[in-house]
């Protein structure tokens, strides 16, 4: 710890301030951890008893990039790191003096700190002055137009390259450049911060040292480029690099390309150089915003947030692109190669050519041979243009293959035309000393039999008239889900051997839907029978890389290079014995594309990336359509579905804004799934919204076994909720509940709290729970009273999914008679799991904060079927069935066809819109209603409009008015607009079953077929 810098000694409660804690690697080598650091302010210093408020972040330059500083004091290169923070007081702080507790700690073990030190303090205080005199006011607009001049004429010497639409101009004397848009007059320059054309990293053992290429020795024309030459010089070094920049038209024609080379004969390694160095700055007072490509595709506002930049290492990104947009300008910034990250940087600088207070820029490092970046202005200036422009270059690579392309290759592809999913893991078996079993014997629990699934698949065909559907089975192989990979066959005995799994693929087959059987490749286990340490994939020191730990123990990587060896073993045989259309490979694209140090299957990551092509294509051999998890465009070609992807939205990270980069330029190639735990529930209203939005099918949630025949369980006759939160920071808080009572108990119920994240692997999304028996036992609860279950000082562990937020769910269980015990089903709405949402805990800052959710019965309301379709059916079954009744059709719309246009309506973000040519989605969110065109959205509501399908959720539609809202689906089945159509069918949800058609109103019961031209419905 260096040092920590205030930009004031005090502050007012409900302000901000500035602290720039300042660190050196006082060791000898880097903290391969990743770790992040604290600073706590706390009235008594050091202890954490006392927290006031905190600004825990993670630093700019990752700590594992922090190089030790005691060998390198003579060499150039950056020793100090830390990155500034804002600082919010709670404007509850009472006065006085809080010291300055900071350090680093591993977010995975919160109590094992790196540093640990208490350094000067801050006065809260009323005097102190107000943080508008430091936090940015807006810039005025005169001062804004003076620095828009000042760079466009950044660079008046430069040397210039000019193509039809555009403009570059290299300066030699300083190496910085200005890009210029001529169709929008907009300029684009280098870093505003530092004249210069980027930095070179380079390393010999802990030494490290940037170069900066801060001017050209020559620049000559070529050809049609440019070629920008620079002798670089290590201090003490014996030879000079050679630094190459290459400037030429992309071979469209509408933009540029930048190569870079590096002769480098010393003996010092290159780390990365700066393909962009903080380049294309945008500002707030431009409205400007970048895009980071992971997963679905996030919009990085510049008015608001921390400054810090974000590294977005290639294996996270789903495609090799970024843009940056201002006052409706647009670039585009494409390479091509697995190798390259992206930075982006938020900054309170100022600079005189940011024409705002706040900006942002992008860097770009590369560390690999592929380092060509192509730079082209987007004919629309928004995201929506970027994604567009990018869908060429993504057919040019090869990677934009369409569902028509698909669907000629493999016909059964119309199969999953509109198919929702309906996921099945089989036979659970948890071993001791894994997640979920802290027992001394293996946990078997057979949650589905095949015969089950079966009559499922039957039950959905015949009494819910569902048409299409995809069912995945996991937890069919020989030991169990997550055990014992690579070696699968054959089918476990518990859920009814190859025998029964090969019936249901006929059933499933017979009832019109696909079967996908899951499978991993990349997990080896000790226990698999094919073990063999030599497969394993090993890191850059020879040690094993380790997978999860899995219900089947701690999994190790098989290195990819072998992962085919064992598809080629496996599925030859899988197909003959089952027959199944689909095949579905788990955590195919989550993980990063690794090395191999293995002598017998050394591997860099191209050849990562070429094996598991290779595997998919293997599979693809067997299995004509084929799900990955994750979300990859160079795998694009391989799939029928990616998983996961979608899980992104309907996570609803309130710091997160998602955008439909992805299914902008891919979405008419596969469909997107959640992720496997991320399933549809009773009360996922908002989660309904996102699938509608991008029409994309949901996977459900339903219960064991033949779910729809189970008999009724044990109840508790109670209501519970929260009557107690208070945080503690560091992850720490208080909970109670209070439980009404409803009527006698006769159980004797234990209470468990889950805090849940749909991408925790475990069961049901655990992260992680608290169980507890009520201090009273709920036997003797008295009907009409309310009992409080005690206060419990929990600490959050956050687990793999750090960023939260975590739901919140309660549930109770009792012993039943004969051994084992069971949940009970309690007086509020409950999941398929018998689990009542209580609320989502977000983490502010370093504070964790509980939302409570909205009324059960709105998140409910496609649950509904008053008067409508499914009101004989069970809650799970008139859930599936109004939600498929809008999905389908409008899914077998949409399919192949690209999205054309995505706004959001409202500022808040609620309300958004999306196009799929002249289909328009319109889906409200938010708490106040919204008008299309004459229709009422309430919260939940949703509109879509084509000429041969509606489909709403509405409070009033066709000049009716439905009070307490109703759903119904319009549907043409002769392709004649639905105006016209003589064979219209009507779907009614539910609400008041009269809704308005072109020159009618109809009465619908549950569902009718009306001919238009006839008097009355047929
Ligand atoms: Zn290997």
């Amino acid at each position: 710890m260096l040092g920590v810098g205030l930009n004031q000694d005090s502050v007012r409660p409900g302000d901000s301030f500035l602290i720039h804690p300042r660190f050196a690697n006082g060791g000898t080598r880097v903290d391969s951890a990743h770790s992040s650091v604290f600073v706590h302010f706390e009235t008594s210093g050091g202890d954490c008893e006392t927290i006031a408020f905190q600004a825990d972040h993670d630093p700019e330059t990752p700590t594992a990039r922090w190089l030790p500083g005691d060998q390198v004091v003579d060499v150039v290169g950056n020793h100090e790191f830390g990155t500034p923070q804002v600082v919010y007081v709670p404007a509850t702080c009472k006065p006085g003096l809080y010291h300055i507790h900071l350090g680093l700690f591993h977010r995975d073990n919160p109590g094992q700190r790196h540093l640990d030190e208490v350094l000067g303090s801050i006065s809260v205080s009323w005097d102190a002055p107000p943080t508008s005199e430091w936090d940015p006011e807006p810039m005025e607009e005169e001062e804004g137009w003076r620095r828009k001049r000042a760079l466009a004429e950044r660079y008046p010497n430069a040397v210039k390259l000019e193509g039809p639409s555009w403009i570059f101009a290299l300066d030699q004397q300083s190496g910085g450049f200005l890009f210029t848009d001529r169709n929008s007059g907009a300029h684009w320059s280098s870093n505003p911060f530092a004249d210069r054309w980027g930095l070179v990293r380079l390393a010999r053992g802990a030494e490290v040292v940037d170069l900066e290429v801060d001017g050209f020795d020559s620049i000559g024309h070529v050809a049609q480029g440019l070629v920008g030459k620079r002798v670089l010089t290590i201090p003490g070094a014996e030879h000079p690099l050679h630094f190459t920049l290459t400037i030429s038209p992309t071979e469209d024609g509408n933009g540029i390309r930048i190569e870079s080379s590096l002769d480098n004969p010393t003996d010092w390694q290159v780390q990365h150089w700066t393909g962009l160095d903080r380049a294309f700055t945008v500002s707030d007072a431009e409205h400007g915003y970048a895009l980071a490509p992971r997963w679905l595709g996030e919009l990085l506002p510049t008015d608001r947030g921390l400054p810090v930049g974000r590294l977005w290492g290639a294996n996270e990104l789903a495609m090799e692109m970024t843009g940056v947009v201002k006052d409706g300008q647009a670039l585009l910034i494409s390479w091509d190669a697995p190798e390259v990250s992206l930075v982006t940087h938020l900054s309170l600088r100022d600079s005189p050519f940011i024409p705002g207070r706040r900006s942002q820029s992008i860097s770009l490092w590369t560390t690999g041979p592929g380092q060509a970046v192509e730079v082209r202005p987007a004919a629309r200036g928004d995201y929506v243009g970027v994604a567009q422009a990018y869908r060429e270059l993504a057919r040019a690579r090869g990677y934009h293959h369409s569902w028509a392309e698909k669907r000629a290759a493999a016909p059964q592809l119309e199969l999953l035309e509109g198919a929702p999913q309906f996921r099945f893991t089989a036979l659970h078996n948890r071993l001791p000393g894994t997640p979920d079993n802290a027992g001394a014997e293996p946990l078997e629990h057979l949650a589905h039999s095949f015969r089950d699934i079966a009559r499922c698949a039957e039950h959905w065909r015949r009494t819910l008239g569902i048409e299409r559907a995809q069912i995945v089975v996991a937890g069919w192989n020989r030991a169990g889900y997550d055990n014992q990979h690579p070696d699968i066959l054959p089918a476990n005995d518990e859920a009814g051997g190859n025998a029964e799994l090969k019936q249901l693929a006929e059933t499933v087959a017979a009832m019109g839907y696909a079967l996908f059987l899951h499978d991993n490749y990349q997990d080896i286990y000790q226990a698999s029978p094919s073990w063999d340490a030599g497969l394993v994939n090993l890191d850059e020191n020879g040690a094993p890389r380790l997978g999860g730990l899995w219900g089947g123990g701690q999994a190790q990587r098989l290195c990819t290079l072998r992962q085919v060896d064992f598809a080629r073993r496996n599925l030859p045989e899988v197909a003959r014995a089952f027959g199944a259309p689909g095949y579905f490979l788990d955590t195919t694209l989550t993980t990063r594309l690794e090395t191999c140090s293995s002598t017998d299957h050394p591997m860099g990551v191209r050849e990562d990336r070429a094996a598991r092509l290779e595997l998919f294509n293997t599979a693809r051999a067997h299995f004509p359509l084929l799900g990955l998890e994750g979300v990859r465009e160079w795998a694009v070609p391989s799939a029928v579905f990616f998983e996961g992807a979608l899980s992104q939205k309907t996570v609803h990270n309130p710091n997160w804004i998602v955008i439909p980069l992805f299914p902008l330029v891919y979405g008419d190639c596969l469909d997107l799934f959640p992720i496997q735990s991320d399933l549809i529930g009773l009360d996922d209203a908002a989660k309904i919204l996102d699938h509608i939005s991008y029409a994309q099918l949901p996977s459900f949630s339903f219960g064991e076994g033949a779910y729809f025949e189970r008999e009724s369980r044990a109840h508790m006759a109670a209501r519970p909720h929260v009557s107690r939160f208070d945080s503690h920071g560091n992850g720490e808080f208080t909970l109670e509940l209070a439980w009404e009572v409803t009527a006698q108990i006769e159980q004797d119920a234990e209470i468990f709290v889950h805090f849940t994240h749909p991408r925790s692997p475990r069961a049901e999304g655990l992260v992680f729970q608290d169980d507890f028996l009520p201090p009273m036992p709920s036997s003797t609860w008295r009907p009409g009273a309310t009992v409080l279950t005690g206060t419990r000082r929990l600490r959050l562990v956050p687990g793999l999914w750090r960023e939260g937020p975590w739901e919140v769910r309660v549930g109770c269980l009792a012993p039943v008679p004969g051994g084992g015990e069971q949940r009970l089903t309690l007086d509020s709405p409950a999941d398929a799991g018998q689990r009542i949402l209580l609320g989502t805990l977000h983490r502010d800052g370093g504070q964790l904060r509980l939302e409570l959710p909205p009324a059960a019965g709105d998140r409910r309301v496609f649950t509904r079927a008053d008067g409508g379709w499914a009101a004989e059916l069970k809650p799970t079954d008139r859930l599936i069935k109004n939600v498929v009744e809008v999905l389908t059709p409008l899914k077998r719309l949409v399919v192949g066809k690209p999205m054309t246009e995505h706004r959001f309506l409202t500022a808040d973000r609620t309300v958004e819109r999306t196009h799929f040519g002249p289909l328009a989605i319109t889906v409200n969110r938010g708490e106040n209603p919204f008008e299309v065109g004459g229709t009422s959205l309430p919260q939940f509501g949703f509109l879509v409009t084509s000429p041969t399908f509606v489909a709403f959720h509405a409070t009033s539609f066709g000049g009716l008015d439905y009070p307490g809202g109703a759903l119904f689906t319009l549907r043409s089945l002769d392709e004649k607009p639905l105006a016209e159509s003589a064979t219209l069918r009507v779907y009614h949800g539910f609400g008041d079953d009269q809704v308005r058609l072109a020159d009618r109103v109809v009465t619908v019961e549950r569902e009718a077929v009306i001919n238009q031209n006839a008097a009355t419905p047929r």
